[in-house]
């Protein structure tokens, strides 16, 4: 990888593109500040060589300008952790550039959500154009939102054909990443959960290919317990997902590979923390109640699976862990993971709600890696690249 550790940037217009797509509450409090602590090595190294650090990132799918969606709560975050910042909440303009060349030695300056500009998306090279008119070269540091293609991921790099780089963060994560896919110990175990079945069918394909077992948790289980002819209730599904389920159900069973779908699952009458709860066999959900997690024969199934497991792959929560009378099935996971890592397993978490839930359980140091993406670490083991690396590289 073209790695920044061996340049010096004294003096140097640096424009760094980082993710600060980070959860916040209904107070525009930051509730998990992995991306932005992740992303301070690269930044500090910029500054202790005395670049002129121009950070673009975005927060949200904003349509338009939209205050709901500002980087001001990142900017405020920033403060302590690195002195001054200069953040600039207007358009870009001719003043930016001003600022940007007025910017001294070891300053930095973050520009306002670049989504908030349509043609960030669109991968508009004009637009692309004129955010490179504000930096001498270009880096991206962006691992969990690399996987898009769009201006500050991927048009932007074009116009450094010899000045572009990844950040520490890029490199930290293709390096784990590489490790968990190229020759991996086994028992390979990964742990797939989350609400849909369609945005996580193409990962679940291609980690028949490296796992010998499978366990499913999540919203997405009742697809798979409906494709098998049981009763859901009034549980998540995608109907238009039923066949599937039961094809990709084949090819494991052709392939060998091993899939846990929950024996149990724990139920409610409503979608809420204090709604009415009972645990049930995974064939017996009534007509109008919800799978809201999995049960605790599940937990101590997958438990003693992931246990034996020598490298494991976690992405997705098992339940709606945000409530916490539905968080013990991803509670359940996240602690046998550590388990499965201090006896010796090479253990990933990605995705923000994963790394969310680790975090909440306070187990974040006990795994081998935390990944700062999510669709990106899915999409990065399924294609061992991603457009932000190879608009890097090429
Ligand atoms: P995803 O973004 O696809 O990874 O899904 C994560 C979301 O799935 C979380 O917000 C969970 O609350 C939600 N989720 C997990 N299990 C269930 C379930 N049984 N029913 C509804 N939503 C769920």
């Amino acid at each position: 990888m073209k790695s920044i550790k061996d340049i010096n940037f004294k003096g140097k217009r640096v424009l760094l593109r980082v993710d600060f797509n980070v959860p916040l509450n209904e107070n525009r409090q930051i509730t998990d500040d992995t991306r932005i602590m992740e992303s301070l090595p690269t930044i500090k190294k910029l500054v202790a060589d005395g670049a002129k650090t121009i950070l673009i990132a975005h927060l949200g799918r904003p349509k338009g300008f939209d205050e709901k969606y500002s980087l001001q709560p990142v900017a405020d975050y920033l403060k302590p952790l690195l002195g001054k910042i200069h953040f600039l909440s207007e358009l870009l303009d001719d003043k930016v550039l001003d600022m940007v060349n007025n910017l001294q030695e070891g300053e930095i300056m973050l520009l306002e959500n670049i989504r908030f500009y349509s043609e960030e998306t669109k991968g508009d090279e004009a637009f692309a154009q004129r955010l490179a008119k504000l930096g001498d070269c270009y880096i991206n540091d962006a691992f969990g939102s690399s996987h898009r293609n769009h201006v500050s991921t991927c048009t932007l790099a074009k116009f450094f054909p010899d000045n572009k780089y990844f950040g520490f963060l890029m490199e930290y994560e293709v390096t784990n990443l590489k490790k968990l896919m190229q020759n991996p110990k086994k028992p390979f175990t990964s742990v797939i959960g989350g609400s849909k079945i369609s945005s996580k069918i193409n990962i679940l394909k291609s980690l028949l290919s490296i796992s010998n077992n499978i366990l499913i948790g999540g919203g997405m289980v009742f697809t798979f317990l409906k494709a098998q002819g049981k009763h859901i209730g009034n549980s998540l599904c995608e109907d238009d997902c039923l066949e599937i389920a039961n094809d990709f159900l084949r090819t494991a069973q052709e392939k060998g590979v091993k899939i846990y779908l929950p024996a149990d699952i724990v139920i409610a009458d409503r979608f809420a923390n204090d709604a009415d709860r009972l645990t049930v066999s995974a064939d017996a959900i009534p007509d109008n109640r919800m799978g809201m997690d999995i049960g605790e024969r599940s937990a101590v199934i997958f438990w003693e699976v992931l246990l034996q497991s020598k490298t494991i792959l976690w992405n997705g929560p098992m339940g709606v862990f945000e409530m916490s009378n539905f968080a013990a099935g991803t509670k359940a996971i996240a602690e046998a993971t550590a388990a499965a890592t201090d006896r010796g397993a090479f253990s990933t978490v990605g995705g923000g709600d994963s790394v969310a839930a680790i975090n909440m359980f306070n187990l974040g140091n006990r795994v081998s890696f935390v990944s700062t993406g999510g669709g990106a670490m899915l999409e990065y083991i399924e294609n061992g690249t991603l457009p932000g690396i190879d608009a890097v590289i090429r």
